[in-house]
């Protein structure tokens, strides 16, 4: 069918009123892009110029699909001239809330709604980006869009998250300096979804000639999260852990490599879910795959039942991996993954026989002994389970057994044998699994590095996508770390957004209105304050014991004595915090369990002896990264992450090692040059085209956007150096020969022979609003 243009009054609306009525009336009669295309005013304005007519189809067919209203200048596109920022040029108002002239939540929840549902899913506050989830594929990703959005001036197209990745690679190019991207909303906002966008536009812009390496990139972040996410409640495909991905770049901009930083994945996932939700998408995969290969059998895994750990309630779940294709279509999408990047048969065939092992693991039952002497000994009534698991890793069954079934204590010198109850039996059993699962993932995050890692990258644009906040019916250990990580990613906002820039304001003697913000500083220091935080007190509590969760509540009311902690009165064992985000009330079962999380020395023992290599890589010390040469942190990581290989360490617990991540995550966030994204969840019921006011201004109202907006109407969101300013733009105001000072008067001559408006000199530093740096790089790219 002939393509249609959604709104032509709206596309023309570039053009001038006469050509534009000629082209709409031309339109109706014949709507074909192909016959417009050959209209004389096009046809005037293309001129003989092949590749502007090139680039006036694409365009226009970009336009076109997008329906939103078409940025095409007449003028450029005719004549040719440098694009000139002048008042008329300024991008439509409605781009953009720092616009609006009246400045309240009503007009901002309208103004997005407006858009909302006139399909613009993205809304420009100066240069923060507001993504709300479409809940629908809209075809406005495609390579015609990648080509839109390649450094021009924002304001040429509308907002879209290809522009913030342009803004972040342009900003690395022309300075030279790392950036990070930093996408932020709650659980099921449209994160990752993002990060893959920003990504696949990032390949573009770095022109990774080298087709081979724009797949690798690619194959990337699927790989990963087919470990790594999850169907929940709320999401999906939810993320169960936190990702920063790094691409590395030439000087000159070429995309070189990646790296991926992963942070605290939900491993208790592994052994147990939620009503309603499941385990890690790749058990599903590679069950569905082994079935329609007929493989199953290969790796002891039954057609009838599928293993507890995947098939924990509904018992539908091997109806589904027959029936759903769409599991089997994934399988292959990962070992189309796995090669790609370069895993070889071998590991992908070791990683299978991990994962069925585990499975197999879930299954193994234990049983009470009662004899005269003894009545706390278990062990395997099903041999079939325990002997599938071993075989699968390359272990001796009867070994695993007496791991699962004893433990060895050493008492003045001697070592003494004890049983293990039912009870701790299966709880050895899980840690073993959830182990298994978190080294596996930790290994695929690192051989990936390896083999994307190229040395010669220089520059970097990290894309930050954690999972995120959560408030369940019931919420546990895990929630209280996935919120912990984005109060602290809401804090970097803050300080980046407000208080860094008043701060600044003061200290250079500028007058700027302060605008009043939620500062969740206090809350963070009562989380990881030591020693009397949240985190510090449940390491204390880990320490002991004979403590209980119990007397781990009773230690936090004691402790915290803060307006954002509280302690419902019937329920004993829940405490409740009023995060940033919202009120989220915890029930502390298995706190202590989940943070110490032992893996006793004895399955250590054992899962070494296994002939499967990958499987004694993974319980080595420390896990071995081949080819690269690692900063000295990420072994200390790794030997926090692996406590037990660490002979003269203290213990570490899975809190010491969260405020580790976190802090490593931050050290990597704080050199690079910081866009942010902020993803709203139009509504609860992945509904498209459904708005609701109510979810989203409460969203709204956390994330600080009312206050952002009315700073980076009032505020000057860049401020630099004198020396370094006139460093960057001497171009536009002196000749390459001359050798301006670095001084306040040559900063002047800088901007006044720019015509810029509105900026302020402090001290030291040129104070600028946000619109003015993407002007001034146009014009130094221009001259
Ligand atoms: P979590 O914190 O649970 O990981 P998230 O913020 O990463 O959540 P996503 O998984 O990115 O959320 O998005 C949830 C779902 O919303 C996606 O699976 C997809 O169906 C839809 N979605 C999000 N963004 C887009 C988009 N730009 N276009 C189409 N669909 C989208
Ligand atoms: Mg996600």
């Amino acid at each position: 069918p002939p393509p249609t243009l959604l709104h032509p009054e709206k596309w023309c609306r570039g053009f001038n009123h006469f050509i534009s009525q000629c082209l709409i009336k031309d339109f109706e009669k014949r709507p074909s892009v192909t016959h417009l295309l050959e209209h004389p005013f096009i046809r005037q304005a293309r001129g003989k110029d092949m590749s502007l007519q090139k680039q006036l189809a694409d365009l226009i067919q970009a336009q076109e699909q997008l329906g939103f209203v078409a940025k095409i200048r007449y003028e450029r596109i005719h004549t040719r001239r440098p694009y000139r920022v002048d008042a008329a040029d300024k991008y439509s108002l409605d781009d953009d809330l720092v616009n609006l002239e009246v400045l309240d939540e009503d007009t901002i929840i309208h103004q997005l709604q407006k858009r909302y549902v006139d399909l613009q899913i993205y809304t420009y506050v100066g240069d923060i980006l507001i993504a709300l989830n479409p809940f629908q594929n809209l075809s406005i990703y495609s390579p015609q869009f990648s080509k839109l959005y390649h450094g021009v001036k924002r304001s040429s197209n509308p907002p879209h998250i290809f522009a913030s990745a342009d803004a972040a690679y342009q900003g690395m190019v022309t300075f030279s300096k790392d950036q990070c991207i930093i996408i932020s909303g709650e659980s099921g906002a449209g994160k990752t979804e993002s990060a893959h966008l920003i990504v696949q536009h990032l390949t573009f812009l770095g022109k990774a000639n080298n087709r081979a390496l724009r797949e690798k990139i690619l194959q990337v972040n699927p790989l990963v999260e087919a470990f790594g996410n999850a169907c929940t409640a709320i999401n999906d495909n939810s993320s169960r852990f936190g990702k920063y991905l790094e691409m590395m770049f030439t000087p000159t901009g070429a995309v070189m490599g990646a790296k991926i930083s992963e942070y605290l994945l939900e491993k208790s996932r592994v052994i147990k879910q939620a009503v309603g939700e499941k385990n890690f998408h790749i058990f599903y995969y590679i069950y569905a795959g082994l079935f329609h290969q007929k493989k199953l059998s290969e790796y002891r895994l039954p057609e009838e039942k599928p293993p507890r750990y995947i098939d924990n309630e509904t018992g539908r779940v091997m109806q589904d991996i027959i029936t759903k294709d769409s599991y089997g279509r994934q399988f292959e999408a990962i070992k189309h993954c796995f090669r790609i990047i370069g895993f070889t048969d071998e590991e992908v065939h070791s990683v299978y026989k991990i994962l069925a092992g585990i499975l197999n693991t879930g299954n193994i039952e234990f049983a009470a002994i009662s004899s005269q002497h003894q009545t706390d000994k278990s062990e395997v009534p099903n041999a079939e389970a325990l002997d599938n698991a071993a075989v699968l890793l390359s272990i001796g069954s009867e070994e695993l057994q007496e791991a699962l079934t004893s433990h060895c204590v050493v008492t003045r010198g001697e070592t003494i044998i004890r049983t293990n109850t039912v009870d701790k039996a299966a709880d050895v059993r899980d840690a073993m699994s959830k182990a298994l699962y978190g080294r596996l993932f930790s290994w695929i995050v690192n051989r990936i590095n390896t083999l994307l890692h190229n040395a010669e990258s220089r520059m970097n644009v990290g894309i930050l996508d954690i999972f995120g906040f959560e408030n369940f019916t019931r919420n546990s250990f895990e929630q209280l770390c996935i919120n912990i990580a984005n109060e602290q990613i809401q804090f970097y906002f803050n300080q980046h957004i407000f208080a860094l820039e008043q701060m600044e304001y003061q200290n250079e003697g500028i007058d700027a209105t302060t605008v009043e913000y939620e500062d969740n500083r206090p809350l963070l220091d009562m989380f990881l304050q030591k020693p009397m935080g949240v985190l510090s007190l449940l390491d204390e509590e880990s320490r002991f014991p004979q403590a209980t969760d119990l007397t781990l509540v009773d230690k936090f009311e004691d402790n915290l004595r803060c307006k954002y902690f509280w302690r419902p009165k019937r329920v004993e064992l829940c405490f409740g915090i009023q995060h940033y985000a919202g009120k989220v009330l915890y029930d502390a079962y298995g706190f202590l369990e989940k943070n110490r999380d032992t893996l006793p020395a004895d399955i250590v023992v054992v899962l070494r002896t296994s002939e499967n290599k990958l499987l004694q890589q993974l319980f080595s010390s420390p896990l071995t990264k081949t080819g690269i040469s690692l900063h000295s942190f990420i072994d200390t990581m790794e030997m926090m992450r692996h406590p037990e290989e660490t002979t003269n360490m203290k213990r570490q617990t899975v809190a010491s090692y969260f405020r580790y991540s976190l802090m490593d995550l931050l050290s990597k966030m704080v050199v690079g040059q910081p866009h942010f994204v902020r993803c709203i969840k139009p509504n609860d019921h992945r509904e498209a085209l459904k708005f609701s006011q109510e979810r989203v201004l409460v969203q709204l109202r956390y994330t600080g956007i009312l206050e952002t907006v009315k700073i980076r109407q009032q505020g000057y969101s860049h401020r630099i150096l004198f020396e370094e300013f006139v460093k960057r733009y001497y171009y536009l105001a002196f000749k390459a020969h001359q050798t301006p000072l670095g001084s306040r008067e040559s900063c002047i001559a800088i901007l006044e022979k720019s015509k810029l408006d509105n900026w302020v000199l402090g001290k030291t530093k040129v104070f600028l609003k946000y619109y003015h740096i993407e002007q001034l790089n146009l014009f130094l790219r221009e001259v």
